[in-house]
């Protein structure tokens, strides 16, 4: 039977027909086959492999009893200590009431659109989410070409010639650095150049620098210093504080797009009310930084940083096209070089490619055409993430503390992953 006849309700239009994010869902399906006995390298979900650090636990820990409705725009005290993070970090003014705190900056982003009426620029290959969101509430998404030689990165004069055909239509622009999922990051010159385009056309630019403090240098840089007045910062702490699942993002707007701000504020007040209270409370322990914090930051990104580096030589060993990471925690290798191997065994597209891959090794890559390619686009990201973070840290500031990470590191910190390397040479080999 029909159920939806039947049952005499539809479904939204924007909704009908779209999946759940790819994301979410290569997870589920990875745990189900373990829970079927496969063993499965989970290189889907992008996840922080490391724990919350200890003096943030105990910050929730001691404020598990706050039970109060927090106001909208989030707690004043960890607002502000967000607007001190933005001062050291990006020497630039920034006041508590700049900032907004959601419940992750996914659902931040989300009412970005709904409150902002306009289009979405993105840069192609993206996170899987920014369309689909927008698809969701019904705007019109511009995707903008990007080039492998140039490590899929927009370029300035790329950007000016999709604005210049209708210079005053209002347009968000998302930037995501350190790239997810290439793991790519922007020099100072080519962020200068984006934004002199971005003020050239009012643009509003929403950076999503979640995977900044994660950019191996530990030298990461807003573009808000170059186009101050029109750019939104994302972040939060799910990558860089491994707390994904405690769902705090945060925004912070420069004083001109109050309004804005205003108007998310509106759509949270209508909809989640607040972000969760004893978080918040925890959130400032992270953002106020300290000591511990900058040498749990600074192993985090030697650890990333090697094992990058390890994976992208295996992948490029094997004859596979990848850009080194500078950042996060992904590699968006290139397969086309098997382009005709694969089309022997009927594998045409990326999506094909990844499914024979899970089955035939139990390696869980997500394919390009999440990020917005072409079904025929052979390219995927790996999330370099299945091995134990808390271990990989003690490592590194044990054993390693007055020597270079090696391969040796990662043998001994992250066998799975150089399984999965071993086991994904086998597979492109024997094609
Ligand atoms: N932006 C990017 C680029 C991401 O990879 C993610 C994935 N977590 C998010 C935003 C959303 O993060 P969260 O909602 O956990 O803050
Ligand atoms: N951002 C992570 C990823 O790209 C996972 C979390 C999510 O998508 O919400 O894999």
């Amino acid at each position: 039977m029909d159920i939806q006849t039947d049952r005499h309700y539809a479904i939204n239009l924007n909704v009908r027909g779209i999946q759940p994010s790819s994301t979410l869902r290569i997870n589920e399906i990875s745990n189900q086959l373990r829970q079927e006995g496969r063993d499965i390298i989970k290189l889907g979900l992008g996840q922080s492999p490391f724990p919350v650090p200890a003096r943030v636990v105990e910050a929730l820990q001691k404020h598990a009893h706050e039970k109060d409705y927090l106001p909208v725009k989030g707690l004043k005290p960890l607002r502000e200590s967000i607007a001190g993070y933005i001062q050291r970090n990006e020497r630039s003014r920034c006041s508590w009431e700049d900032v907004l705190i959601g419940p992750g900056s996914k659902e931040l982003l989300f009412i970005l659109q709904l409150a902002y009426y306009g289009d979405l620029l993105i840069p192609r290959p993206s996170w899987v989410s920014y369309a689909p969101q927008a698809r969701i509430i019904g705007r019109s998404v511009h995707w903008l070409p990007t080039h492998a030689e140039n490590n899929w990165q927009l370029t300035a004069d790329e950007l000016d010639i999709v604005c210049r055909d209708d210079p005053s239509r209002p347009r968000i622009l998302i930037l995501n650095y350190p790239s997810n999922p290439t793991g790519c990051t922007y020099a100072d010159d080519q962020l200068l150049a984006i934004a002199n385009v971005a003020r050239k056309y009012k643009l509003i630019v929403l950076s999503d620098e979640i995977y900044g403090e994660v950019q191996f240098d530990g030298k990461h840089k807003s573009i808000a210093r170059y186009y101050p007045e029109g750019t939104i910062i994302s972040t939060g702490l799910s990558k860089w504080a491994g707390a994904g699942g405690w769902r705090l993002g945060t925004f912070i707007f420069p004083p001109e797009l109050r309004p804005l701000q205003d108007a998310m504020a509106i759509i949270a007040s209508e909809t989640y009310t607040a972000t969760s209270a004893p978080i918040q409370y925890a959130a400032i322990a992270a953002f106020d930084g300290g000591a511990d914090m900058e040498a749990y930051l600074h192993q985090s990104r030697r650890v990333l940083k090697v094992v990058g580096e390890y994976l992208h030589r295996r992948l490029t060993e094997m004859g596979a096209y990848a850009q080194k990471p500078e950042g996060a925690f992904y590699l968006f290798p290139d397969f086309s070089g098997f382009r005709d191997a694969l089309a022997r065994h009927d594998l045409l597209t990326s999506q094909a490619l990844c499914q024979a891959l899970l089955e035939d090794t139990g390696v869980a890559i997500l394919p390009a055409s999440d990020f917005g390619f072409v079904p025929d686009h052979l390219a995927a990201r790996i999330a370099f993430v299945d091995f134990d973070g808390s271990e990989a840290l003690n490592l590194a500031s044990g054993d390693y503390a007055d020597r270079d990470l090696d391969d040796g590191f990662v043998k001994q910190a992250c066998p799975r992953l150089v399984l999965a390397m071993d086991k994904m040479e086998g597979w492109l080999g024997k094609l």
